[in-house]
């Protein structure tokens, strides 16, 4: 049995140092490599997956796994479930030919170029052609699977173990009917909170204030970085190799600041997913909702509270003067002035999820194949204006907005709105053992940080979502909260 697991951690070791390798890869196309670059790196991306293929499919690796089974009784907590996932992750490659497997990785690298150019020049009709092969691979890929049930319930289970379409449409049902009421009532009342947080800052401040609360919410600079990129995201090399982008408008210094603190909370749980998870294929988030909890939680759940920015604002060493200028309540206000904007990223948290029902039902649509690619401006046009009530006039502010497609990160979209739930409910379940209020006027951090990492970073992906949150909150998912947070909170902003 002891040379089985040597044989087992050699192979992990490889898979992780190549899946490093591919992060690396990533990190620099979407930092700074040139245009020119994108051709040669991405065919780097395609070789390098290929390989990595090569060897989650190989034979070597099934006999292993095979001969481990057998000691099954005996094999540690960690190794089962390493073998739960890698025989999982084998199901769903081993379907697909090399060459195509190879080809879609090449081409979602590719893409991302090609949507940045299309962005920046408006230019819709440039990327619609890649947007459908990449969802032509999606549906091809799932079909090989040959599952039953709906695609696109197949791919939420993928990123999100028990997440169906039914599920979620329930929950955006009830959402819908909560919140767009709510929204057109907050319109009404024509309030501009966030007017007075509008002022200009330089870049290279803004970036000195984004790195000083990043240490200031317990993100360790040793251990990661912060750069620069046209879509703000995380990327883990490995748990002492954390990587966070974000990106800076001098008219608006507190898209940095909140762009920051949502990378911050990511990299906070890759840092502290436990050592003896490191280098297995638990060392990473328990799923893609659970992350978008803890970035959401430091961003929003904790973020946009007066008690945060006390805290902040007291302790912080540098600050910009315009910030000294306004009272708490002011500062609050405007960091939680809803308005229906077009942009997801910078939306308030009462709109949010309404940003992801759009994603969420257009993806739906053309896998199902009731929408088409070239109608998705006109959908995404009629929809925000169905739910958020505005319309944007550009693509680049409009389909075009998002990186996650021409990624391949289709069916992702949800995580976001899962996220906020869990967040909440996580909220709630902390209240109980911290006084939050108090830690954040004190600038105590370290408090807050502790009980995530213990309750919930360090576990890795060795539990489900569902059990994470059952060992956690008591419970399932349950939106319920979120839901009541959303009206309390927003009631009471808007009187
Ligand atoms: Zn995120």
């Amino acid at each position: 049995m002891e040379k089985n697991i040597s044989e087992f951690r050699e192979i992990i070791k490889e898979k992780r140092m190549i899946d490093s390798m591919l992060a690396l890869l990533q990190w620099d196309l979407e930092t700074q490599t040139p245009k020119g670059g994108y051709k040669l790196l991405s065919e780097m991306i395609g070789e390098l997956s290929l390989k990595s293929y090569n060897l989650t499919t190989s034979k070597k690796i099934l006999e292993v796994i095979e001969s481990l089974k057998k000691y099954e009784a005996e094999l540690d907590e960690v190794t089962k479930k390493e073998i739960e996932l890698l025989e999982e992750e084998i199901l769903k490659i081993k379907v697909i030919p090399a060459e195509e497997y190879k080809a879609y990785s090449e081409l979602t690298a590719k893409a991302q170029g090609i949507w940045e150019v299309a962005r920046e020049k408006n230019d819709f009709e440039s990327f619609a052609p890649v947007l459908e092969e990449i969802f032509n691979f999606n549906k091809k890929f799932i079909q090989y699977r040959n599952l039953e049930g709906d695609i696109y319930s197949i791919i939420l289970n993928d990123y999100e173990k028990g997440m169906s379409v039914e599920k979620l449409d329930s929950f955006f049902e009830e959402l819908k009917n909560e919140i767009v009421p709510l929204l057109k009532d907050i319109k009404s009342r024509d309030r501009e909170f966030s007017k007075k947080i509008n002022f200009k800052v330089e870049k290279i401040e803004q970036k000195k204030f984004s790195e000083e609360i990043l240490k200031y919410i317990g993100f360790n600079l040793d251990r990661g970085v912060l750069s620069e990129s046209a879509h703000p995201f995380t990327l883990t090399v490995d748990k002492n190799d954390v990587r966070l982008t974000t990106r800076y408008f001098e008219e608006l210094p507190f898209s940095s600041i909140y762009s920051t603190i949502h990378e911050g909370g990511h990299g906070i749980y890759e840092q502290n997913i436990a050592d003896e998870l490191k280098d297995t294929l638990l060392a990473d988030g328990a799923s893609m909702g659970i992350h978008e909890s803890q970035s959401r939680f430091y961003e929003n759940v904790i973020g946009r509270s007066r008690e945060f920015w006390y805290g902040l604002l007291s302790k912080s060493k540098y600050k910009y003067s315009e910030i000294e200028n306004l009272s708490l309540d002011e500062i609050y206000k405007a960091v939680n002035e809803v308005s229906p904007s077009l942009i997801r990223v910078e939306a308030d948290e009462l709109t949010y999820s309404l940003h992801i029902m759009v994603r969420y039902e257009i993806e739906k649509g053309i896998l199902s194949g009731e929408y088409q690619i070239k109608d998705l401006p006109r959908i995404w046009n009629e929809k925000m204006e169905e739910y958020l009530g505005v319309v944007p006039e550009t693509y680049s502010e409009g389909v075009l907005q998002d990186v996650h497609w021409s990624c391949g990160l289709i069916g992702y979209f949800p995580s976001y709105a899962l996220g906020n739930v869990y967040s909440v409910q996580i909220l709630r379940a902390m209240k109980k053992e911290i006084n939050i209020e108090g830690a954040l006027e004190r600038g105590e951090l370290k408090e807050i940080k502790k009980w995530l990492e213990n309750k919930i970073h360090r576990h890795g992906k060795l539990k489900t979502p569902k059990e994470l949150m059952v060992l956690v909150t008591g419970e399932e998912l349950n939106p319920d909260y979120y839901i009541e947070y959303l009206k309390e909170k927003y009631r009471k902003i808007y009187d």
